[in-house]
């Protein structure tokens, strides 16, 4: 990931508020007897180095005890700096030989897209649990490959949504439940940035499985679906392109309306042209929206009457905490592969009323 797609999403991370509604955070504790359970980071790249890996060495109930890579270049950096045994480093090649250990219970794929599916059912089959990165794959009928063999072993699969620990996406959806402020009337929700290397995996369909939407549209569908509690039943979409030879492969700047149930719409946006970033939800009596909305951190989210404001929070520690506390509880993880197959329904048919000019029905 280029030094400005990490600056724009990490920004704010810092950003210190005051604690209005704090209560529906778990907060996790390691119960007696129980050990760390062990992770392995599949995937070496920017979000694992900066993001994952720190994050692990703040979690309660897990642990970053594994690499697996394709550059053994970054081996003695990463078995050094996180203090990782040099047994449980692995390849791509060698991989699957991590079924026989013990110090990793859970598989962590944070490689281009299209890789998931591959990494994701290797995990499984040698008996670990796994989080994958969005987009889940590339395909719906990648997706389901992946959810059937989660279930034919009886590991858990879960998707890398993090913002369904972070507490001002809790608190917008806490929002929509109690009906704070009526029915909901529409939904503005946008996100994109200015891509920089032309030559990067994010811009290569084969590897990416698409533009903008694939990486950061992502987050618009979903905050969407949470944001509303309902499911879309339909979309249009209208892409828009400046010539920049860098689109050759992927959309460049694409315009999508969800249409949800009641006459319900989300007007949605997504761009590898330019940064915007938002969610905004209108109800009859109000409305709540937060703006920075998708980033690590540092959102500014407020009410039509008041600002919501939490103190620094760090999202993927609270995602990984709380896969481990579901698999340490023998719980289902509230963020499973069916999270992930919805949002390729809903990008397939994006791409479909993109490419025909037609309403898609979700199905
Ligand atoms: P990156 O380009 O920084 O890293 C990709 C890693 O994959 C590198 O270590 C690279 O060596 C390896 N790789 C293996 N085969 C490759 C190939 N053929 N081409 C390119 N790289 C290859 O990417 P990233 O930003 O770390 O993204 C990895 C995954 O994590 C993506 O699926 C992305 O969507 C996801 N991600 C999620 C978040 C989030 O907030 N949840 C943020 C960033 C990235």
């Amino acid at each position: 990931m280029e030094t400005n797609r990490r600056k724009f999403l990490g920004q704010f991370g810092a950003g210190v508020g005051a604690l209005s509604m704090l209560g529906s955070l778990d907060t996790y504790a390691l119960p007696e007897n129980t050990k760390k359970l062990g992770i392995a980071l599949v995937g070496l790249g920017s979000y694992s180095e900066f993001q994952l890996a720190p994050a692990l060495q703040q979690t309660k109930l897990c642990q970053l005890t594994g690499i697996v890579t394709g550059t053994p270049a970054k081996v003695d950096k990463w078995v050094s700096k996180f203090k990782i045994d040099k047994k449980n480093v692995y390849t791509y090649e060698n991989f699957d030989k991590i079924k026989d250990n013990e110090n990793i219970d859970i598989v962590y794929v944070v490689l281009p897209n299209s890789m998931h599916h591959e990494f994701t059912i290797r995990a499984l089959k040698a008996g670990k649990h796994v989080i994958c990165e969005k987009p889940m794959a590339n395909t719906v009928k990648e997706c389901e490959e992946m959810i059937a063999t989660a279930k034919q072993v009886g590991k858990q699969l879960s998707v890398g949504y993090r913002l369904h620990f972070d507490p001002y996406h809790l608190e917008i959806r806490r929002l929509t439940a109690e009906k704070t402020y009526g029915n909901l009337m529409h939904i503005e929700a946008n996100f994109g940035f200015g891509i920089g290397d032309p030559t990067q995996w994010r811009l290569n369909k084969k590897l990416a499985g698409g533009g903008p939407l694939m990486d950061v549209g992502i987050y618009a569908i979903q905050a969407t679906r949470y944001g509303s509690g309902l499911e879309p039943l339909a979309v249009t979409a209208q892409q828009f392109k400046t010539g920049n030879p860098k689109f050759k492969e992927v959309e460049e700047t694409l315009l999508f309306q969800l249409e949800y149930p009641n006459g319900l719409v989300a007007n949605c946006a997504t761009s590898y042209a330019f940064y915007i970033e938002k969610l905004k939800i209108y109800a009859e009596k109000g409305f709540y929206e937060l703006s920075p909305a998708y980033g690590y951190g540092g959102f500014k989210g407020r009410t039509s009457e008041k600002e919501i404001s939490y103190p620094a929070f760090n999202q993927q520690a609270a995602q990984m905490d709380g896969f481990a506390d579901c698999l340490i509880q023998n719980k289902p993880t509230k963020v499973g592969g069916s999270e992930g197959l919805q949002d390729m329904k809903i990008i397939e048919a994006i791409y479909k009323a993109m490419e025909t000019g037609q309403k898609v029905e979700i199905k």
